[in-house]
């Protein structure tokens, strides 16, 4: 089991402290690095040389699809995802190309008996693609693993590549759901990011997709970037409100140059500092919940109707690599570079190298660079930490006997919250562990207890705040 002290970086973390910490002491002890659990094990445990055996994935099942398309047209400075820049669509549709072949073979390897429920374009920027493109895409899945009818399928977006005519292809294509990147509205900030995108390019996106019939769109904000303050937040949160996204998330930028070293750019501009981070994350959050928002685990909104809020009101809320999701699929299949396929007792991850993805296509094999197999505990594992990202409660003996262990077997990572508990971050009721409102914000700290891979090494996630 992994000492929490080295899960915060913070040796003072077992020594008694005393009561009513500010809210500084609380991030020196809980802000540190720690992973943003969208699966667990996460990424990191991940072992090269992983090939899936047959009966890995299921047939006869509803699984969830995700497509990544890694291509942009210029680089965001704080960019985090695997992506390429292209000025001409060669790339692309040689890229196509390969991911039609991966469709194809996976359809033939699970005998075309899977259905699938939701179907998830990521990014890079999937809305490069045409109308024509991603009808194509959905036709072929169609073939290959038979969408079903109601399936949700959405597509992110960067809004300063969307026309109407894309807008009405995507409709046409079945899209009916679209996530915007907006991340900021000041054009202090989109400068410093590299994304110029003014308010009236978000809105004529938003007008596109309505007259195309696509009402389900969500934002994606960011704070922690630079030259936002707290006004700035809440002024972005204002423009957002009036353009009546139906979800909203609201990430902390992630910065990790020594991963992605084309963020030390930023580094030239006034950053916010945790304490900033705090209060800027704060500050939206309660201006979304004061328009009507409700808030969904540690950093979704939604509208009352949405199916996210619903989900999350009848305790069906899920987390996965999209983040919270009203998917309740077991299986998840990846396609395209880098994408993970979550299968019922393994996690697998595609080659991050176009090279490599084209090449193991042409050769009739799947382009899977590394994965791991679930141990029942990794299992168990997963199932409280799901919990305490989507619901901030969880019940540990309840959690083990329901997956086969003792009651007492998570006993041991329950006492290491006691400091917590005395911080006001959580509170224990036996094994019930409940984070309090306050303590919401260190969700992802209070999980890291409950990880046993975790290793607080700094330099391989980001900020919890
Ligand atoms: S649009 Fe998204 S994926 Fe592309 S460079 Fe910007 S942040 Fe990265």
């Amino acid at each position: 089991m992994t000492d929490v002290k080295e899960m915060t970086g913070c040796s003072r973390y077992h020594l008694n402290m005393s009561t009513n910490p500010t809210t500084e002491e609380l991030l020196r002890r809980y802000g540190g690095a720690v992973p943003r659990y969208t699966s667990y094990p996460t990424a990191v445990q991940f072992k090269g040389d992983f090939r899936p055996k047959t009966g890995d994935i299921p047939e006869n099942a509803e699984v969830s699809i995700y497509v990544h398309i890694p291509f942009c047209r210029s680089l965001c400075s704080y960019c985090g995802c695997l992506t390429r820049v292209v000025h001409d669509d060669s790339p692309v549709n040689n890229y196509l190309a390969a991911l039609d072949e991966e469709i194809g073979l996976l359809g033939s390897m699970t005998g075309y008996s899977l259905t699938a429920g939701h179907i998830h374009f990521g990014g890079g920027s999937p809305n490069l693609l045409s109308g024509e493109d991603i009808e194509s895409l959905i036709n072929l899945i169609d073939l290959n693993f038979d969408i079903r009818d109601g399936a949700e399928i959405a597509i992110e977006a960067d809004p300063r590549q969307m026309t109407a005519e894309k807008a009405r292809g995507y409709a046409l294509a079945g899209v009916n759901r679209v996530s915007l990147g907006v991340q900021d509205f000041q054009r202090e900030t989109q400068l410093a990011i590299n994304r110029i995108q003014p308010y009236s390019q978000v809105e004529a996106c938003v007008g596109w997709l309505g007259d195309a019939g696509i009402d389900n769109i969500n934002f994606d904000l960011m704070y922690g970037l630079p030259c936002q303050t707290e006004d700035t937040i809440a002024d972005n949160v204002q423009k957002a409100v009036t353009l009546n996204p139906s979800r909203i998330s609201v990430f902390g930028y992630a910065h990790v140059p020594w991963m992605r070293p084309h963020q030390k750019i930023l580094e030239k501009y006034s950053m916010p500092g945790p304490l900033e981070r705090f209060r800027q994350a704060q500050v939206a959050r309660e201006a979304f919940l004061d328009k009507g928002y409700l808030g969904i685990g540690m950093d979704h909104f939604a509208l009352p109707g949405d199916r996210l809020a619903v989900a999350a009101g009848n305790r069906e809320l899920r987390r996965n690599f999209q983040g919270y999701t009203t998917d309740r699929a077991k299986t998840l299949i990846g396609l395209g570079i880098s994408s993970i396929s979550c299968l019922p007792g393994a996690f697998m991850q595609n080659t991050t190298s176009f090279k490599v993805y084209k090449e193991k296509l042409s050769l009739g094999d799947l382009p899977v660079e590394k994965g791991t197999y679930l141990t029942p505990e990794d299992i168990m594992r997963a199932d409280v930490i799901e919990q305490l990202m989507c619901y901030f409660t969880v019940d540990a003996a309840d959690a083990c006997r329901r997956h086969g262990f003792s009651e007492a077997h998570l006993a041991e990572d329950v006492a290491y919250l006691r400091q917590m508990e005395q911080d006001g971050i959580v509170e224990l009721d036996g094994s019930v562990v409940t984070i309090t409102e306050s303590g919401r914000p260190f969700v992802r700290s209070v999980c890291a207890a409950f990880d046993s891979y975790f290793e607080g090494a700094q330099n391989r996630h980001a900020r919890a705040v």
